[in-house]
């Protein structure tokens, strides 16, 4: 990574920057392509965590109507909720990468 006092281009792993001896600190000062990466890897789970329990809740809450649901019924149901617990996922992730 970049030294943050003298700008010399260490190794991604350096503890000490080889040129002035700085010690850097990989918590802070991610690349913008680093954040975004995490970013993308959060929104993904996000929506895919939603998206799963969107479905399960809504397919477990279709099983459970009182005059059962018919099996088509069910899987409109269960897709539904996996398309709002996606776009819920997706939500969340938006609202956290600008926190
Ligand atoms: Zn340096």
């Amino acid at each position: 990574m970049e030294c943050p006092s003298c700008r010399y281009a260490n190794d991604a792993m350096a503890a000490r920057c080889a040129q002035c001896n700085t010690t850097l600190s990989h918590d802070a000062g991610h690349s913008p392509r680093y954040r975004n990466a995490v970013a993308q890897i959060n929104t993904r789970m996000y929506v895919g965590v939603g998206g799963f329990v969107g479905f399960v809740i809504l397919g477990v809450a279709a099983v459970m109507l009182p005059d059962g649901a018919g099996e088509e019924h069910l899987k409109m149901f269960a897709a539904i909720g996996g398309i709002i617990g996606a776009l819920l996922g997706r939500y969340i992730a938006w609202k956290e990468s600008r926190s």
